[in-house]
């Protein structure tokens, strides 16, 4: 009992932007955590790390509708802040906890003129109309209202991080670290959205992800990578009965196409029950 209200003492909650600013400010080695919410262990890996490297850890949950292209994905996105806050309580020493309201990001009613450059319009940018804006605007807002040292973002959404930290490392002094895509035993990267899925499902997409694995190595073996990747998307379509929107091999620098096995990463998004899931291996 006693353990627990030590916990809840220490993890404070900022439900606006004026108890934001006032709790942070003396603080100048701040580790940011944002999230959408619907915490699983990858969101706690990536907090972890903060509470190694910085003084004072804050994470955030925000489910950023200017994100999303899609207005049922929105509207089904597993959030439960109870829940969630729960969850984060048993994680030791998380210093702050800021639940945001819409108008405490976009009180500022002027329209953001951020764009993604047209050479950057590939993979989920490609697919997925406006959402790396909306990405970059609510990132590029939270960075200024939080001015933290590091932000600790996922490898998991690799495109996300490369586009974040080209633009928040421009523009801030903030620095940018990718940590490591936290995977359940069966190899399947950890992801919100696997709650929407019931057992039967989530198998699916655990078979579905040690494929991608397999077909990764396999690449090495393959003279003609497009013709391979392209043949595997049609029998992986049929076999699991999903649609493959992207299964690419790319630079993992540049996100440029490539032939090259080494340096590379195997990049896909495919929707398993109109639930759209992305890896990169
Ligand atoms: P989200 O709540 O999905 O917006 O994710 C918040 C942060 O957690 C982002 O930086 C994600 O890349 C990261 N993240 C999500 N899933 C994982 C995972 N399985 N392993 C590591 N980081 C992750």
């Amino acid at each position: 009992m006693f353990y627990l209200l030590i916990i809840l003492i220490q993890m404070k909650i900022l439900l606006n932007n004026n108890t934001l600013i006032r709790k942070i400010r003396p603080f100048n080695d701040i580790g940011f955590v944002p999230t959408m919410g619907g915490i699983h262990e990858g969101h706690i890996s990536l907090i972890k790390k903060s509470q190694k490297i910085c003084k004072k850890t804050i994470v955030s949950i925000f489910v950023n509708p200017k994100q999303f292209n899609n207005k049922k994905d929105l509207k089904t996105y597993p959030t439960n802040i109870k829940k969630d806050l729960s969850v984060l309580k048993r994680v030791k020493k998380i210093d702050f906890v800021y639940l945001p309201k819409f108008k405490d990001i976009y009180n500022n009613k002027a329209k953001s003129n951020i764009k993604i450059a047209a050479k950057d319009k590939v993979l989920c940018a490609k697919y997925r109309k406006s959402h790396f804006e909306g990405v970059l605007d609510v990132m590029d807002k939270l960075t200024n209202l939080i001015k933290p040292k590091k932000i600790f973002m996922g490898k998991k959404d690799f495109q996300q991080l490369f586009l974040v930290k080209n633009f928040i490392e421009k523009k801030f002094k903030t620095k940018i670290i990718g940590c490591k895509t936290i995977r359940d035993k069966k190899k399947l990267a950890l992801s919100s959205r696997n709650y929407l899925f019931n057992k039967d499902d989530l198998e699916v997409a655990r078979n579905i992800s040690k494929n991608f694995f397999l077909i990764k190595k396999k690449i090495k073996k393959h003279k003609n990578i497009k013709k391979f990747l392209l043949e595997t998307k049609n029998n992986m379509q049929k076999k699991f009965k999903v649609k493959i929107e992207y299964l690419e091999l790319r630079n993992e620098k540049t996100l440029n196409v490539t032939k090259k096995y080494r340096g590379s990463k195997l990049f896909v998004a495919y929707y398993l029950k109109n639930i759209r899931l992305i890896d990169n291996i």
